[in-house]
């Protein structure tokens, strides 16, 4: 089965093009894409003005909840909110209950996602056993069963040590080590951004150079294995400074940036909503503006969503008691195109870079590029379709938001994966050909 996409703007940084042009997919991989590409026996979709086709978003941060906390999330309503998001992929934390720290686990959510059949899953195994920070996890079967890269996300790399070890197993095999970066004495039971407006409020400190400090942590350790280290929801300038002088000196270091960082201040706390708590909290102006410069001169290297499921229940009580933490997959793409596309900080061919190229790259997946060969995995934007933030239409099980009722300009249209249309975006027109032709439903529960 051949399908060419006639007439559409071609987002495509890894093969230098941006631009008109077609894209024919033949039996889940792209055949080619070009200009006047004949279309032969294939299905037609023209691409009417406003569309830009992308090689498909990988979100390298999402929490499924699956195993262990199923009214949260699962699997299945996961990778269903992430093709409403438009990705294609996503790679998920290993803080499931169980821990991913074996094989067993990670066969399991890789059983899942297959049967889901909608955005591809990658699982990221524990990086030590029961991700408490004493004993290293079998890093070796945990690649071996599917895992791509490894962290004890939710928590940080309990101590140099361990790090230490953890880079010299995974440098082996080229396996980034991802960090949720927090000096835990530093943190301490903090609940928001140490400064001004945690002190009016009468709330915890959770101070800035509490990652920062890691930061530079696993900058050092990354130069002194020659191992890849990736920062995960960097937050503060401090860090970002130390991620830049890692690179200068030619560390592999990588890091990513989350939608609310680059959104949100902490200024947004003064009603106590639960939904503006998050690990790292929202931080001062000064960090949101370094995080956007660090996306715009390419000294970030990803967007991710860190898309944390929690029931309405959970995150109903007191500011203090609530746990951290916000669903994303839903609401990045829009909030990237507004914020960072449309607001004039970045170009399109940098969007993919940070949402598909890098990610790719960074995990060691396919993706991230439209070249003959290469996996039919594509996002279609509706560059300034308005999208109005609703979640009751959010395909992910909880609701926790900030940007509920938010009124963004840029929507996503499509998203194929493997040549397939996993999700047509309903109040989109243009594309109407994809429409009811839903190669996959996800059944309720
Ligand atoms: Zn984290």
């Amino acid at each position: 089965m051949k399908t060419l996409f006639r007439g559409g703007r071609v987002v495509d940084p890894a093969n230098g093009i941006d631009g008109r042009a077609d894209v024919l997919i033949d039996d889940g991989t792209i055949a080619r894409v070009g200009r006047d590409v004949p279309a032969g026996d294939a299905r037609v979709i023209e691409v009417p003005a406003g569309f830009v086709l992308c090689p498909g978003f990988i979100d390298m941060h999402v929490h499924l909840r699956e195993p262990g906390q199923e009214h949260k999330e699962t699997v299945a309503t996961g990778v269903a909110a992430a093709v409403a998001g438009g990705f294609t992929a996503v790679a998920c934390m290993p803080n499931t209950s169980p821990i991913n720290d074996n094989a067993g686990v990670t066969e399991f959510i890789l059983g899942k996602a297959a049967e889901a059949d909608l955005a591809r899953v990658y699982p990221i195994g524990a990086v030590s056993v029961g991700s408490n920070g004493a004993q290293l996890a079998e890093i070796g079967e945990l690649r071996e069963a599917g895992c791509v890269a490894v962290s004890d996300d939710g928590r940080p790399i309990a101590t140099a040590l361990l790090m230490r070890r953890a880079l010299e197993y995974t440098g082996m095999f080229g396996m980034p080590v991802i960090d949720h970066c927090e000096d835990p004495t530093l943190k301490a039971d903090g609940v928001a951004h140490e400064g001004y407006h945690a002190s009016a409020l009468g709330l915890r400190g959770i101070p800035a150079v509490a990652e920062a400090l890691m930061v530079e942590r696993d900058v050092t350790l990354a130069e002194l294995t020659g191992a890849p280290v990736h920062i995960a929801h960097m937050s503060v300038r401090g860090s970002l400074r130390a991620v830049r002088a890692g690179k200068a000196r030619g560390a592999r270091v990588t890091c990513e940036v989350t939608p609310h960082h680059f959104v949100l201040t902490d200024e947004a706390l003064a009603g106590y909503d639960t939904n503006y708590k998050m690990n790292p909290p929202l931080r001062e102006a000064a960090d949101r503006d370094a995080m956007i410069e660090g996306i715009a001169d390419g000294s970030v290297d990803a967007i991710a969503t860190d898309h944390a499921p929690h029931h309405y229940d959970e995150k109903h009580v007191e500011f203090d008691v609530a746990p951290f933490g916000i669903v994303g997959l839903e609401t990045a793409v829009p909030l990237a195109l507004d914020r960072l596309v449309h607001a004039g900080h970045i170009g399109l061919s940098r969007l993919v870079e940070l949402m598909s190229v890098n990610p790719a790259r960074i995990l060691g997946v396919p993706g991230g590029s439209l070249a003959p060969g290469a996996p039919a995995d594509l996002t279609i934007l509706a560059l300034d379709h308005p999208v109005v933030v609703d979640v009751a239409t959010f395909r992910s099980r909880s609701r926790n938001t900030p940007f509920n009722g938010w009124t963004l300009r840029g929507a996503v249209a499509v998203t194929i994966v493997g040549g397939r249309a996993k999700y047509v975006n309903p109040v989109v027109t243009g594309l109407d050909a994809l429409k009811g032709r839903p190669s996959a439903v996800v059944r309720e529960p």
